[in-house]
């Protein structure tokens, strides 16, 4: 579904990508590990076609992206949950959530309800809250209106920059099984994350960020039980 070869990415004189390639397949969770500074932002920025790329190839359904604008890349299915929960804080749960399909203008007035109603399934806190403003709500419930309204455009894959960053240890929880849900609507998601032992054990496959570079990668359980990742990412 999602293909990026060997490529890199400059800001100014600085690296932040080397040679990267990865590949996402269809119905798949994907989990990009590293440390502050591995690259793991760029590399779905350069995806969503929101910075400029030095060298190499990005291909989504087939269709070569690497130059094309961010509203076509999100348009041909893909939707970018950026880091820190960008809500709009003075509009409703259920405005920001109607926020998220003018990404995606084909959709008609049906599918939007529906979308709305799989939302209210999988986020019922956001249901309870539909009238109430966006600025109101807990870190955690901002953090699932963000998801949920990445998910309004009907993506077929959806990216998650660090949607565990800064919330409780039972709303994280909550969180990671919320992409396995997700996942179970069909969507393909690719996912970062600094918490590396949970993204791990709910993801098919990871790849783990080096200052730039991809150093390892392969199944999420294998990955979980690596030497190098344990010491390096699980704290062992
Ligand atoms: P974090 O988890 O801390 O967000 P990351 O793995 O997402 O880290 P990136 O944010 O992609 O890493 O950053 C990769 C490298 O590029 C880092 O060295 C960072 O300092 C640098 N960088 C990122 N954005 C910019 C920018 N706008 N201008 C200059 N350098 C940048």
């Amino acid at each position: 579904m999602l293909k990026i070869e060997n490529l890199s990415v400059n800001y100014g004189y600085i690296t932040a990508l080397k040679n990267v390639s990865l590949e996402v397949k269809q119905g798949e969770i994907i989990t990009l590990i590293g440390g502050n500074g591995a690259g793991k932002t760029t590399t779905l920025m350069s995806i969503s076609g929101l910075v400029e790329k030095a060298r190499g190839k990005i291909t989504f359904k087939g269709e070569d992206i690497t130059r094309k604008a961010p509203d076509k890349i999100v348009k041909m299915g893909l939707s970018h949950v950026p880091e820190g929960r960008r809500i709009f804080p003075a509009l409703t749960v259920y405005e920001n959530l109607i926020t998220g399909t003018l990404g995606n203008p084909s959709l008609k007035k049906d599918k939007i309800e529906e979308l709305i109603e799989m939302n209210y399934t999988l986020f019922p806190r956001l249901k309870e809250r539909t009238t109430q403003g966006g600025g109101s709500l807990s870190g955690g419930e901002q953090q699932m209106l963000a998801i949920a309204r990445g998910l309004m455009m009907d993506p077929d894959i959806i990216m998650l920059d660090e949607p565990s960053l800064g919330l409780a240890p039972i709303i994280v929880e909550e969180i990671f099984e919320l992409v396995l849900k997700i996942r179970d609507k069909g969507k393909t998601v690719l996912l970062i994350e600094q918490n590396a032992s949970m993204a791990l054990s709910i993801a098919d496959r990871g790849y783990v960020l080096e200052t730039g570079d991809v150093i390892l990668e392969g199944k999420g359980k294998n990955l979980l039980n690596d030497p190098e990742v344990k010491r390096a990412y699980l704290g062992a």
